[in-house]
């Protein structure tokens, strides 16, 4: 019935049901994944209250486990690796090094200190602040790196001691799956669980009365379906949500190096990024090097199955993103633009889609405004550098942005004035465990990554010991005094 297993409670679950995963590289089902059923799911939220139990007790023993998961990515990355391409299309060189890059994640957790802020410390009283963990967290990924967005919720929600349930996307459960099956010989049983099925799946567990905290990456309109599935309950919550980046070279950039950097910001895992750079502002002195250079680029890149050495883009993960990527590519041709290489999908099985630039476009066409989340990419002309920072900030979305120009201060400049959580300067994508990654607006709540991604997996505790003799020392209030 199904190949991959469940793991709750340490154990595999036999599946009731079961659904189809397939490979986009030719649109077949090739795997079989369990349909979580609700009375699976409850098991699984209940062996992770009880792991919590004792999970929470003892820090030491929750880094050390960390630890080892991280050995275990390690040793696992060349095995995981086709089951990622098979059900993401990404080529296999990257798919491995997303499943050791998620060990390198969890190395950074697993020796990241927090220790207690003293506040106060005096005749009056002793007072820190510490920080105490949730209890079991629902932790939601998407399908463009299914594996590596697991990990930046697994590896902080465990180091700040809580449990967890986790749910991949129903087009890539399988990698998820395996490496979790994978690590029960180092996590205790029931601190982590997985989970697979589809998007009601996820909808169970948001509004399931046992975690108190979401973590959720996946789409803007599924993120505001959260939070209200959340607010009832008074469920903590993270979103990591869309994306719209702009990409705004400055007059005195180096056309040949920025496009050639821009090119593999914004076709990075064929588009499917939700930080990657989906429209570039150009200097029209520059525009037309700028063009060309980015147009190379994309009719270069080789194109392909991810199984075969050398491709660098695979196809698109699924087919409503594919046709979502063929409906938004055709509406901007049929609204004037121009497609300098590509335009189109290509003939025969799969989902394989040109790598395309987009020229004679503005913003107003959906391709623009909207997040196409694939290998298209629309450059746009501009004059006057004030009035594109407004239009590169006249969106919902504030994931991230990039401002590129060889006078770095004023580039960094320009990048301060972008509403987004991230603000890169002669580079985008450079991301890192340390670094807080979130959106600004619509494109989330919270951040992921360093000690400020660690702290939204647990709560403010103030600890308040009174040195007094009476024990009326109410702070500077004054009630009693
Ligand atoms: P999606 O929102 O369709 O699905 C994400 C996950 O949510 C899946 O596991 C899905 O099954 C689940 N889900 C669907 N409906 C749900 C519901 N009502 N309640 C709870 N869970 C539900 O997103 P996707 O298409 O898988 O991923 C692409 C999107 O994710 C893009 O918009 C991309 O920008 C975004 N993304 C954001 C980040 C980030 O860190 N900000 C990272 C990667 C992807």
């Amino acid at each position: 019935m199904s190949d991959f297993v469940m793991t709750i409670g340490g154990d595999s679950v036999p599946a009731v049901d079961s659904f189809g995963v397939v490979n986009p590289a030719n649109g077949e089902v090739f795997a079989h994944a369990p349909e979580c059923t609700r009375d699976q799911l409850d098991a699984a939220f209940d062996s992770a209250a009880k792991a919590h139990r004792d999970w929470k007790l003892d820090e030491a023993a929750r880094r050390e486990t960390v630890l080892k998961i991280a050995d275990v990515l390690f040793a696992s990355a060349e095995e995981v690796a086709p089951i990622l391409t098979a059900e993401q299309g990404k080529p296999l060189d990257q798919a491995a090094m997303e499943v050791f890059a998620s060990g390198m994640w969890c190395q950074y957790f697993a020796n990241l200190e927090t220790p207690p802020q003293v506040i106060q410390d005096d005749a009056d009283a002793y007072v820190e602040v510490v920080r105490r963990p949730i209890g079991v967290v629902a932790a939601i990924t998407p399908w463009n790196f299914p594996v590596l967005l697991g990990f930046w919720k697994i590896a902080p929600a465990l180091v700040a001691g809580n449990t967890l349930v986790l749910k991949p996307s129903p087009f890539t459960p399988l990698s998820t799956l395996k490496v979790v099956e994978l690590l029960r010989d180092v996590v205790p049983p029931g601190v982590i669980n997985v989970v697979s099925g589809g998007d009601e799946l996820g909808a169970w567990m948001t509004s399931h009365p046992v975690p108190r905290k979401i973590s959720f990456t996946g789409s803007t309109a599924t993120g505001k379906l959260v939070a209200q599935s959340a607010a009832p309950d008074l469920k903590r919550v993270t979103l990591e949500l869309g994306g719209n980046d702009p990409a705004i070279v400055l007059d005195d950039a180096d056309p040949a190096k920025v496009s050639h950097a821009i090119f593999a910001a914004a076709f990075n895992n064929n588009g499917q990024v939700c930080s990657a750079i989906k429209r570039v502002y150009v200097p029209e002195a520059i525009y037309g090097d700028v063009l060309e250079g980015l147009t190379a680029e994309a009719a270069a890149v080789p194109v392909g199955d991810g199984t075969v050495p050398g491709t660098k883009l695979g196809p698109i993960n699924n087919a409503p993103q594919f046709a979502r990527v063929k409906e938004l590519v055709s509406d901007a041709l049929s609204h004037g633009a121009t497609a300098t290489t590509g335009g189109a999908a290509r003939d025969g099985a799969g989902y394989f889609f040109e790598p395309t630039i987009l020229t004679d476009i503005n913003d107003g066409t959906r391709i623009v405004d909207e997040e196409q989340f694939g290998p298209a990419l629309p450059v746009i002309p501009y004059r006057n550098l004030d009035e594109v920072v407004e239009r590169a900030n006249a969106t919902h979305f504030g994931l991230s942005g990039s401002v590129w120009g060889a006078d770095e201060d004023r580039a960094a400049e320009v990048a301060g004035q972008l509403e987004c959580g991230t603000a890169w300067v002669n580079t985008h994508l450079a991301l890192g465990p340390a670094q807080p990654f979130g959106g600004f607006k619509w494109s989330g709540i919270g951040v992921e990554n360093g000690p400020w991604g660690l702290s939204e997996f647990s709560e403010i505790q103030a600890v308040h010991r009174s040195r007094s003799a009476d024990g009326l020392n109410i702070g500077t209030s004054g009630i009693y005094s």
